[in-house]
C-alpha cells in the first residue's frame, strides 16, 4: 500500500505557512513504513527539533483504479478517519530552501498516524464533515471538509492520472490552519463529528 498526501488544500493553512494557493492539487507520498497504526505512539525523531502535527481527514481506498473520472471517484472509498501528517518542519524548510525533495521531512517512519475508520454510512456527506484536534486537551485545529480547495473526488481524479490507486491505499487530504509543534509526553486526540477516532502519544 501507499499513502498519498495533499499539501496546501485549505486556504487558511497555506496562508499560515506563507504559501501561494495551488491551482492543481499538490501531491506527495509516504511509504508503508511511515504508517503509524491506531493507538501507537510516535517516537520523537532525533533528526528534528521541530516535529509538528497536521491533522487531516484520511480516506481509505477500497477499489483498484487508474484514470478515475471525478463522477465515479466516490465508488473508490467508503470510510474515513483522521490522521496526523507528522512533519519535521525545520527539515522541510531546509529542503525547500535548497529546492530538494521533502521525504526526509514528511515520509519518515511513523509520520502517517491514523485513527479508527468510520463507515461513510454513519456520517454526514463527506464534504460536510467537521473535525477537531486536541493537544493535551486543548483544541488546536478545527477543520471543515467543505473548506478544502480540491474536494475528495477531484483529488482522486487528478492523482489517478499519475498513480494507480490500489485497495488499502490511504489518502491524506490536507490540513486546516493551526499546525504546531509537539514535544515528548504530549497527547494528540482527533475528533470526527465529535467522536474520538484518533489518539497519538508522543514519546
Ligand atoms: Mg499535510
Amino acid at each position: 500500500m501507499k499513502i498519498l498526501c495533499i499539501g496546501r488544500n485549505y486556504a487558511d493553512h497555506a496562508k499560515e505557512l506563507k504559501n501561494d494557493l495551488p491551482t492543481e492539487p499538490v501531491i506527495f507520498m509516504k511509504p508503508k513504513s511511515a504508517l503509524l497504526l491506531p493507538e501507537k505512539p510516535i517516537y520523537y525523531p532525533d533528526f528534528t527539533k521541530d516535529l509538528q502535527f497536521e491533522c487531516e481527514l484520511v480516506v481509505k481506498i477500497v477499489k483498484n483504479g487508474k484514470f478515475i473520472a471525478e463522477k465515479f471517484a466516490h465508488k473508490y472509498y467508503n470510510s474515513v478517519s483522521l490522521g496526523i501528517d507528522f512533519t519535521a518542519r525545520d527539515v522541510q524548510r531546509e529542503q525547500q530552501k535548497k529546492g530538494l525533495p521533502w521525504e526526509i521531512a514528511k515520509a519518515f517512519d511513523g509520520s502517517a498516524a491514523t485513527g479508527t475508520f468510520v463507515p461513510l454510512t454513519e456520517l454526514k456527506p463527506i464534504m460536510d464533515l467537521d473535525f477537531e484536534l486536541k493537544l493535551n486537551g486543548n483544541t488546536v485545529q478545527i477543520g471543515h471538509t467543505r473548506d478544502m480547495i480540491f474536494n475528495i473526488d477531484q483529488i482522486i481524479a487528478y492523482a489517478s492520472r499519475y498513480f494507480t490507486f490500489n485497495v488499502g491505499d490511504l489518502l491524506f487530504t490536507g490540513t486546516p490552519a493551526g499546525v504546531g509543534p509537539v514535544k515528548i509526553d504530549d497527547k494528540l486526540e482527533g475528533f470526527l463529528e465529535g467522536k474520538k477516532v484518533l489518539d497519538v502519544d508522543v514519546k
